[in-house]
């Protein structure tokens, strides 16, 4: 072919890759590296992203959040503008494979875990609907740590993520960020968010100018004393130590000090009056990290724009909602006054006004922004100043209303509402399960991909044994090649027909890994005398601990001591397998989901204010197997109890124990011959010749003196329920029909549903 009638035939996608690869490596298509290809690949999208209109409107949110655990990035990118498919069979007509490419990709790894992936979720929600709004956050340099096991112990080493070809763009943008009279210089980085089939958002980035990646020094340790250098390394860093807790303070204040700006000099171009900001912006607080925004921005208009207090306190309540995401005590901010002062001692005297006013008017101690003891209770500020609080998920809404918040419940019934979180189908199906969506495009047409609702067209198909079938080779193509890259990346050799049974998640005592753990012992030693299930099992774990939380890592020592204890016994090994992976993420959440089987949902009831990971798996046809806490409860309602296992005690139950403090887990302990054996194998001769004497004792006696989280409390009921889980999954017709209903009735939890009524309730855009 001469050179012209090849360009010809060359579709306007190819060429421009073919220029890029020309461009940036001197490279044919052909020619290049996955790696290469990547940064071509990149560099394509970018150009096609440029092309498509900004979203723009009268009011616009601003999504403030310390965290967006937003993942690779290519796949969703390619998909939103209808070019993955033509990308897929450019590169393999080349020799190449689009996964390849995108396994070059490095992993943000901006958030924690469910709180920082909801963001991420809306972002692309917000874009999808063509709704204007911004995410606001901060750029780590190294995220969240990376996690690798040493001598069966979690190790943290830096993730290094940023390379000269990235998402990011920077901007001109720069602003200074005063802590007193220190000042930093805060730049603006900016990700464009692509939405499905529509138009373009942002997500904004700060970053100091004058970061050093050289002070880190160990594994993620460095001078935390160095906040012009340390400011955006990581996030949150360990906050065991007085440096720690006060490097957050100054990383929070520098994320809203920079927004603050940058959202009163966009509405100042957009050609607003400041005084009618409440009409043109709404800011979404996700989770109190951002709370100081609100008397950031009074203080903003009152000492720059000449605003008298009254008018700033009404303007910016009501620009503000505030989002809760937890009901644990430990994880509602509160920090010393004293600590505010010392980094921020501008803002300081707005903390104290904001008190004085709300202490004039209730007076009552437990919705007091300062209290005696001269905290600054973040939350309070939020729901004060702010115009709308929600939850995450009905029954968390219900209890911030009927305990955690009810003071403030009393005082504001009409800001109280509820957003069921949502998951992004375009990442959670499209994008991780190309198969199964192929599937339904079959079965039910392309709607659902736009209106998530059409999924429940399935349920048409609940009697058809060709679906049910078809169904079931996707589940178990996903596990063989679930399997093939376990055993790449872990070195552990799965049987692809055993039972995927598979828990990730960040590690809490509250999520309790540890009784999933005691389970394992518990079938371990029933192998051992002889009762075999009547079908391998493939315990999964996924999961990382904050470096300071002792226990956390202890339940992750116990994890990785039954796998080698279980993998290794001959005896044991056809029948059980335990397999925690090294270093969870979004990526390897995108390979465990469509494999799985059954969906560990098992968190203390009332302790999980939502999940979000339970309507992935739902997404993807596993069943859960559940508490009634957080978004399991909706999942129950949806598709009824006889496609979801249930057990334990429920939230209002757990509740009294707390309030009147009469669980003694020793009494299980001792009542209970099953229970003590599976503790007592904990500290037994076998664990102890594989473990450390130090991290096993120490989660034994946590279990016995302590169990805040009341494992042993459901341990009993959980073993009835999940040995009926396994029975039935013999009962080959009955699952697959379970895990289309699953499916079907999935269309509930799309993120574009949670952003609708985000939209119509609090933002109105
Ligand atoms: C969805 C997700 C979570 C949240 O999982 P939960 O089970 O809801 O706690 C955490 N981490 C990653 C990487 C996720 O994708």
């Amino acid at each position: 072919m001469n050179k012209i009638s090849a360009a010809a035939s060359q579709s306007q996608l190819e060429q421009t890759l073919a220029r890029w690869t020309k461009k940036l490596y001197h490279k044919r298509i052909a020619d290049c590296s996955p790696k290469e290809l990547y940064d071509s690949v990149l560099c394509t999208v970018k150009e096609y992203i440029a092309a498509r209109p900004v979203i723009t409107g009268q009011r616009k949110v601003y999504y403030i959040s310390a965290e967006f655990l937003i993942g690779k990035l290519l796949d969703n990118n390619l998909i939103n503008l209808g070019l993955r498919d033509e990308m897929e069979q450019i590169l393999s007509r080349q020799g190449k494979s689009l996964n390849e490419v995108e396994e070059a990709e490095p992993e943000p790894s901006l958030g924690n875990g469910g709180l920082g992936r909801l963001a991420a979720c809306f972002l692309d929600s917000i874009a999808t609907l063509g709704l204007p709004g911004d995410g606001i956050g901060l750029n780590y340099h190294f995220g969240l740590f990376r996690q690798v096991f040493e001598d069966g112990l979690q190790k943290a080493e830096k993730n290094d993520w940023i390379e000269k070809r990235s998402w990011l763009t920077r901007t001109d943008v720069v602003y200074t960020v005063c802590f007193g009279k220190k000042k930093v210089k805060s730049r603006l980085y900016d990700m464009d968010v692509v939405g499905y089939e529509n138009g373009v958002n942002k997500l904004h980035l700060f970053d100091i100018e004058s970061v050093d990646e050289s002070i880190v020094e160990e594994g993620i340790s460095f001078d935390k004393e160095k906040i012009s250098k340390n400011l955006t390394l990581f996030l949150y860093p360990d906050d065991s130590d007085e440096a720690g807790r006060q490097l957050r303070i100054y990383q929070q204040y520098f994320m809203v000090s920079s927004a603050a700006r940058l959202i009163l000099d966009e509405q100042r171009r957009l050609g607003h009056d400041l005084h009618e900001l409440d009409r043109h912006a709404v800011i979404q607080i996700n989770d109190t990290h951002p709370t100081m925004v609100i008397p950031e921005l009074i203080r903003i208009l009152t000492q720059e724009e000449g605003f008298d207090m009254e008018e700033a306190i009404r303007v910016v309540s009501g620009t503000c909602a505030y989002t809760n995401h937890t009901i644990l005590a430990e994880a509602l901010e509160t920090w010393p006054l004293s600590y505010l002062e010392k980094a921020v001692p501008q803002l300081a005297p707005f903390i104290r006004e904001l008190d004085a006013r709300e202490k004039a008017l209730s007076g009552d101690e437990k919705v007091a922004i300062i209290d005696g003891e001269r905290r600054v209770h973040m939350a309070h500020i939020d729901i004060h100043y702010g115009f709308s609080v929600n939850g995450v998920a009905a029954i968390h809404t219900q209890i911030l209303k009927e305990n955690e918040l009810n003071a403030f419940y009393r005082l504001y019934p009409e800001k109280f509402n509820n957003k069921t979180n949502g998951i992004t189908f375009r990442r959670w199906l499209l994008s991780c399960n190309p198969e199964l969506t192929r599937l339904l495009t079959q079965k039910i047409g392309e709607g659902f991909r736009k209106d998530a609702g059409e999924l429940e067209k399935l349920l048409a198909y609940r009697g058809d044994g060709k679906t049910l079938d078809a169904l079931e080779a996707v589940k178990q193509l996903k596990k063989r090649q679930l399997a093939d890259y376990i055993l790449e990346k872990e070195g552990i050799e799965l049987d692809p027909n055993s039972i995927f049974d598979i828990q990730i998640k960040r590690l809490h005592e509250y999520k309790r890994q540890q009784m999933n753990a005691l389970y394992i012992i518990h079938k371990y030693l029933e192998v051992k005398r002889g009762k075999l299930p009547k079908r391998p099992i493939s315990f999964i774990f996924g999961a990382k601990a904050a470096p300071a939380y002792v226990i956390a890592q202890d339940i992750i020592h116990l994890l990785l001591v039954l796998q080698k204890i279980v993998n290794n016994d001959p005896q044991v090994s056809p029948y059980l397998k335990v397999v925690m992976v090294e270093n969870y993420n979004v990526s390897y959440a995108e390979k465990l989901i469509p494999a799985c089987d059954i969906s560990e949902q098992i968190s203390l009831a009332s302790k999980e204010a939502s999940g979000t990971g339970n309507m992935k798996f739902m997404l993807n046809g596993a069943v859960t197997l559940g508490t009634s806490d957080g978004a399991n409860v909706e999942i129950g309602d949806l598709v009824g109890e006889d496609n979801i296992y249930i057990f334990g005690e429920k939230s209002d139950a757990v509740i009294r124990h707390y309030e009147q403090g009469d669980y003694v887990s020793r009494q299980y302990y001792k009542k209970s011959k099953v229970i003590r054996e599976a503790v007592d194998f904990i500290v037994g001769e076998q664990a102890l010749a594989v473990g450390h004497k130090e991290n096993l004792e120490r989660l034994y006696r946590e279990l016995l003196n302590k169990d805040w989280f009341m494992t042993l409390l459901d341990f009993k009921d959980y073993i009835r329920t999940k040995d009926r889980v396994l029975r039935d999954y013999e009962k080959r017709r009955k699952w697959k029909q379970m895990s289309l209903v699953n499916i079907a009735m999935a269309g509930f939890f799309s993120s574009d549903r949670t952003i609708r009524e985000y939209n119509r309730d609090i933002w109105k855009l």
